[in-house]
């Protein structure tokens, strides 16, 4: 009821909002994703998003998969790779969806990595205020990560993923028959993701993955499975005791302030889940010299990063003072100081009193990047 008090007038409109979705597993997943939304429409039209490569492998059977069972659906894709994650590229498929007749009542399918899901995902943000996603990740990446828990966006000149909303997906389908034509690189990114998951969360799954590293690098269908629901375990349980970020989601962050910075540094020649293993290496080695974190658990996350094949040391021509520079204009610093997610052994991350992340002083970084080389 709207009140009023002299000049003030009150609309109230608490809200108590449920946004809990399914996440469901499997390989070859189109003709269920089909039926499900035969029997539980979400719109009247679908709108497949996806990116030039995903779009040219998958799109046509998704398509297909809906019509028949009589739904109407098209396809929107923009050019693959990071460099299309902007406004731009969002508001020209909003034009084309729109010049198709598509509205309200529409809904998106994002098929593709976490490019595709954060740019689907915004854009069902802004389309008509507001229609609801379903995200169809197909990077390991996004199975592991992007796909869960809401962040949507897209990166401007000012900043990376500067520009976004949370929104939640109606769905998530992880269907692991996608990921064989998922080039080397690609597939190795989110491989790296998936370690770092058993090292702040979860100790059994870091031994699954020590013991069973052959078949998950032969992509075997079991272990990709196994995979797909231990990591969307780890990050459900993550984002949902910390949907927005203010403590333990930070754990997500381990080995990304020194990897983002050699990342950079590197000028994206260390691929994200290379860049990523480093430093983890070099967060792991922090979090020794302040004695939270064994040398046995730190030659074991090595040993597990070495025999995925990811590199474990610096690249010589990326110095230690440059790692420092850029990890303090970070945007996850504070006040100028880096931030570390620091782990106490396999399985467990530090708290430090519900921040889960901490300034490290710069000589104990810089040992540890001395020791990363
Ligand atoms: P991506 O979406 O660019 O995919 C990588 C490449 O693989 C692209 O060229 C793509 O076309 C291709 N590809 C995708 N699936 C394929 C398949 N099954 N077979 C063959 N080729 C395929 O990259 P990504 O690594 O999946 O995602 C990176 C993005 O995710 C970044 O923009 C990052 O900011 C974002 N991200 C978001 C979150 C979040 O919480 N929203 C979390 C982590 C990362």
């Amino acid at each position: 009821m709207v009140e009023q008090k002299d000049d003030v007038m009150r609309i109230s409109l608490a809200r108590d909002v449920d946004e809990s979705y399914d996440l469901v597993f499997g390989e070859g997943l189109f003709p269920k994703i089909a039926s499900d939304l035969k029997e539980t429409p979400i719109g009247s039209r679908y709108a497949i998003v996806t990116d030039s490569n995903v779009g040219e492998l998958f799109a046509k059977e998704l398509e297909d998969a809906l019509m028949s069972e009589g739904l109407q659906v098209q396809t929107f894709s923009f050019e693959a790779g990071e460099k299309s994650k902007t406004v731009d590229s969002c508001m020209k498929v909003i034009g084309e969806m729109s010049g198709s007749g598509y509205g309200r009542d529409s809904a998106i399918l994002a098929l593709g990595g976490g490019v595709v899901g954060d740019m689907a995902g915004f854009m069902a943000v802004i389309f008509n205020r507001g229609i609801p996603y379903i995200q169809i990740p197909t990077t390991v990446l996004a199975q592991a990560d992007s796909s869960i828990g809401g962040k949507t966006g897209v990166d401007t000149e000012f900043g990376k993923n500067l520009v976004g909303a949370f929104k939640q997906p109606w769905r998530v389908y992880l269907d692991v028959a996608v990921l064989k034509n998922l080039p080397d690189r690609e597939y190795r990114a989110g491989l790296a993701e998936t370690i770092k998951h058993g090292i702040i969360f979860d100790g059994n799954f870091f031994r699954y993955l020590q013991e069973n590293i052959e078949s998950v690098l032969g992509k075997i269908p079991e272990s990709l499975i196994r995979i797909a629901k231990n990591n969307c375990k780890i990050k459900g349980a993550v984002v949902e005791s910390d949907p927005h970020e203010v403590g333990l989601r930070k754990i997500l962050n381990y080995g990304h302030t020194a990897g983002h910075a050699v990342e950079l540094l590197s000028n994206y020649e260390l691929s994200h889940g290379e860049a990523i293993s480093i430093g983890m290496m070099v967060a792991g080695r922090i979090a020794n010299k302040l004695g939270h974190f064994s040398k046995e658990d730190l030659d074991a996350q090595e040993g597990l990063l070495i025999a995925a094949g990811f590199p474990t040391k610096i690249p010589n021509a990326i110095s230690n003072e440059d790692i420092i520079k850029v990890t303090a204009t970070d945007k996850k610093a504070v006040g100028g100081k880096a931030m570390y997610s620091l782990p106490v052994s396999i399985g467990k991350m530090h708290d430090f009193d519900g921040k889960y992340a901490t300034y490290v002083d710069d000589e104990v970084v810089m040992a540890a990047l001395q020791s990363s080389r």
